[in-house]
């Protein structure tokens, strides 16, 4: 399969350059050139999530030098459970995705995005250099993903202080060929910072620049895979579609379950729960699409002005009326995100982290205006990522996942850094 740029659909590449690329050079993102159709019997009963990712898959890997090796990247890679499990009231479910080693969902597309490249970037050539800006949780997946992996390496900006004390240990605690930058400044500037480094000539010929921000294909099509593997064993076992609540900030993930849709996967609404970082709601109620500066939230991790996958969206809805039509979308303030986790347990029998709270409470409001159809919440982190905000509101300590304590086991280390180009144009340059 060929993938162009949403800026210009008439040029194409193979998969295996998208992924190397990142961001296409026009600033556009990499799109498939078609999309395959899938009917729920084409995927086997007893299939493991990594085997239906290799089945969704491989019509998006053909004819790419990776081809041959799609079984063994998903084997290595999708090795995390995604068990679809059941709340509270009837009908409700909840598709958990924090189960991989950094306990949230960018495990599946970060360690999926590190597997491909380990195997494109030749080991006789100079270090291909990962250029991460995260608002939390992609820097811990995308370092965890890549950490030791030969001739590879990962510089992580993150926003100083508006990481919680976990995030923040996670993000610094690799080392080796793991680079951890604090910057003064927002999750946007983080953003700025690595676009100024990609349109940067000079560091381009010094450095192989790549990205793994949510904007990569490596990592936008493996999380594809888990809405197919749930949605398809509720296909199995109960019939009809699973319609999907989703927390969103840049737009992978709910993007992911878009493109699965578009496939045939058995997948019915979908609806995009925000945090106060309303650009999308806002949009979909009917406003023009206004890009604005991030407001801090508990759900730090969806603190999004300008949500990257947006340009994605629009190729995929040509029509803009059909765009603002095809989706729920809803904004959930902190005080809500506060009141759906201190009532969690009792309501749901659950903790919820914040982003995952911010989900639940678009689901109640959906059940208030009378929907009893079967909906997921899609949980996107562990509690005990964000325990300074969970654990004031459920009255006692989140028990932390084994994988999660182990890293917060090692030391952590980040070296701070402004937010002009400058300062850090001179710090890639010294690596
Ligand atoms: C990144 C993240 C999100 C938002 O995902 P997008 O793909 O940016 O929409 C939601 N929840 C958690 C826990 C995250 O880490």
């Amino acid at each position: 399969m060929n993938f162009a740029s949403t800026r210009n659909l008439d040029h194409c590449i193979g998969l295996s350059q998208a992924l190397a690329l990142g961001l296409a050079p026009d600033g556009g993102l990499f799109v498939p050139s078609t999309l395959p159709s899938f009917q729920p019997s084409d995927f086997n009963a007893d299939h493991t999530l990594a085997a239906v990712a290799c089945r969704l898959l491989r019509p998006f890997f053909a004819d790419d030098a990776l081809s041959g090796q799609l079984d063994a990247i998903c084997d290595e890679a999708l090795d995390i459970p995604a068990p679809l499990t059941a709340l509270k009231p009837e009908h409700t479910w909840m598709l958990e995705l924090f189960h991989g080693p950094t306990a949230a969902f960018k495990d599946f597309g970060a360690r999926f995005l590190a597997a491909c490249l380990q195997r494109l970037h030749p080991p006789d050539q100079a270090p291909l250099t990962i250029l991460v800006a995260t608002s939390g949780d992609t820097g811990a997946a995308v370092a965890q993903a890549f950490h030791r992996k030969r001739n590879l390496r990962v510089v992580v900006l993150y926003p100083d202080g508006r990481v919680s004390p976990r995030q923040a240990h996670q993000l610094g605690c690799f080392g080796d060929n793991i680079l951890t930058l604090r910057v003064a400044g927002n999750f946007d500037d983080c953003q700025r910072l690595a676009k100024q480094a990609f349109g940067d000539p000079h560091l381009h010929s010094r450095l192989s620049l790549s990205s793994a921000n949510s904007i990569s294909l490596g990592r936008l099509l493996p999380q594809m895979s888990y809405y197919a593997y749930a949605s398809i064993s509720h296909w199995r076992s109960r019939g009809g579609k699973l319609n999907f609540v989703i927390p969103t900030g840049n737009l992978g993930n709910a993007l992911a379950a878009i493109l699965a849709r578009r496939c045939g996967l058995p997948i019915g609404d979908i609806a995009l729960a925000t945090n106060a970082n309303r650009v999308l709601p806002d949009y979909f109620s009917g406003s023009a699409y206004q890009p604005t500066a991030s407001l801090a939230t508990l759900a730090n991790a969806m603190d999004v002005g300008a949500p990257s996958n947006f340009e994605r969206l629009r190729w995929l809805y040509p029509d803009e009326q059909a765009l603002r039509g095809g989706f729920i979308a809803e904004a959930v303030e902190d005080a809500s995100i506060r009141e759906v986790i201190a009532n969690g347990e009792a309501r749901y029998g659950r903790m919820f982290c914040p982003h995952t709270a911010c989900a639940v409470r678009v689901l109640e409001r959906i059940r208030d205006r009378g929907d009893s159809r079967h909906w997921a919440v899609v949980a996107t982190a562990h509690p005990a990522k964000f325990e300074q905000v969970v654990e004031p509101l459920v009255g006692h300590s989140v028990e932390v996942p084994a994988a999660l304590a182990a890293l917060l086991d090692r030391p952590s280390k980040a070296e701070p850094i402004g937010a002009d180009f400058e300062p850090f144009r001179e710090r890639l340059r010294k690596l």
